[in-house]
């Protein structure tokens, strides 16, 4: 099977995989244990805990082991509901991942406001940009990049607003970390992130928040991560998605200094179509998938790109495909023929439900009903490329002759 599923899940890196062997060998004690092995576990937390802070750039004391970015945008929404005033609003992007919009439209019912987004897929800068100069909002969320459309988003200019007006700033930023350098993310107030997208174990991830200033705890029960997540911590887990995440960044770095090592600390050049400031082994990728894409629109008649003249993941192809009756068989034809490819984010897979993310885009049901997602992976050779627009031309082929009268 060609697994073209990344932004839903990525498959464990060897490394990784072996990381955590080794871990369940090494650090048998609880990490809240005073005995020896217990305090052999902590330190290998603490050694953790500092990778992090490091690649993010923020302090080791800022961050919070979680069971994954679900559960790292409830603990940070969770905080603001317990501690934010009564009538205090909180905005966020209307292209939010349902973990993010859940737990806002939950606590927030009717004390938060969507920031739109243009047709292109990105956050309106300039309409928060004019709102945050009327009046104070409690939080602002916007993502890093869109898990559907692959499309970035200008989250440095929001948290630079939302410095200007001092006002907190969350940003998902699971599909951009092991894509895109995560350094500069720990400016962020709050930021999740997830293992299971760039090679690490499904079930563990993170929560930078402030340390100063409590974060409310969502999870009550034990004194674990200083009182802001009780629950023994998955040390195993924990040490495989640091050495995922020391995989991907090594790459990225390598890959800035094959063009000289000027683009390390600037997340833009890295998903800019532009040959000039792409890393090699980036700039490599979106050619694939610029090669991908254009076959697509030549091959079907109706295909189109979404989010086509943004900054996108390198890794992400959100197609709009010739009309079928349901484009769930797509997804099942492609399966038969050996890809793994989605019609939306993971969560509403399987249901034929018009995508948020594309409305919000400003698209009727029935463009967005014609979406399917292609996401590949580090590893992904330029030959499965190749093999997926071959494979969609022959699902084409057999669906116009189906539906020839
Ligand atoms: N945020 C984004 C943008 C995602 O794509 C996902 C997963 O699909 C999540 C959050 C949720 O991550 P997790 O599976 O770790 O709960």
């Amino acid at each position: 099977m060609i697994y073209f599923d990344h932004n839903a899940t990525s498959p464990l890196l060897p490394q990784a995989r072996q990381a955590w062997v080794e871990a369940n060998k090494q650090y048998i004690g609880n990490p809240s244990s005073p005995h020896r092995l217990g305090q052999r576990a902590d330190a290998a937390l603490t050694a953790a805990r500092e990778q992090l802070a490091r690649v993010i750039g923020c302090d080791a004391q800022d961050l919070v082991w979680t069971s994954g970015a679900t559960e790292s945008s409830n603990l940070a929404l969770h905080h603001f509901a317990q501690t934010l005033a009564s009538d205090a609003e909180v905005w966020v992007s209307a292209i939010e991942h349902p973990c993010v919009r859940a737990p806002i439209r939950h606590y927030f019912s009717k004390r938060h406001r969507l920031i739109p987004v243009g047709h292109a897929g990105v956050v309106e800068l300039g309409w928060l940009a004019a709102e945050l100069r009327r009046r104070r909002a409690g939080l602002v969320a916007v993502m890093a990049a869109n898990n559907e459309t692959g499309v970035v988003q200008p989250w440095r200019e929001a948290l630079a607003l939302c410095r200007e007006h001092g006002v907190p700033f969350f940003c998902d930023a699971v599909q951009w970390v092991g894509k895109l350098p995560a350094r500069g993310l720990g400016d962020c107030d709050f930021v999740s992130g997830t293992a299971h997208k760039f090679g690490g174990p499904k079930g563990v991830g993170f929560l930078k928040c402030p340390a100063k200033g409590r974060v409310a705890p969502l999870l009550l029960g034990g004194p674990q991560e200083d009182g802001r997540r009780a629950g023994t911590e998955n040390v195993a887990g924990i040490l495989s998605m640091m050495t995922a995440l020391e995989v991907r960044e090594h790459e990225l770095a390598a890959a800035a200094a094959e063009d000289g090592g000027s683009t390390n600390e600037n997340g833009a050049s890295f998903h800019s179509s532009s040959s000039s400031v792409s890393p090699a082994a980036v700039r490599l990728r979106l050619a694939w998938r610029e090669q991908f894409e254009r076959g697509l629109l030549a091959a079907l008649p109706g295909a189109g790109i979404v989010g086509a003249s943004q900054p996108r993941l390198w890794n992400t192809v959100s197609a709009f495909m010739p009309v079928a009756d349901c484009q769930q068989r797509w997804v099942v034809k492609l399966d038969k023929l050996g890809f793994a490819v989605s019609t939306g984010s993971a969560c509403s897979s399987g249901r034929e439900v018009p995508s948020q993310v594309l409305s919000a885009m400003g698209y009727a049901p029935a463009e967005a009903g014609r979406v399917l997602r292609f996401s590949s992976g580090w590893e992904t050779p330029e030959a499965d490329w190749d093999a997926l627009l071959a494979a969609v031309k022959r699902v084409h082929r057999g669906e116009s002759r189906r539906s020839a009268p």
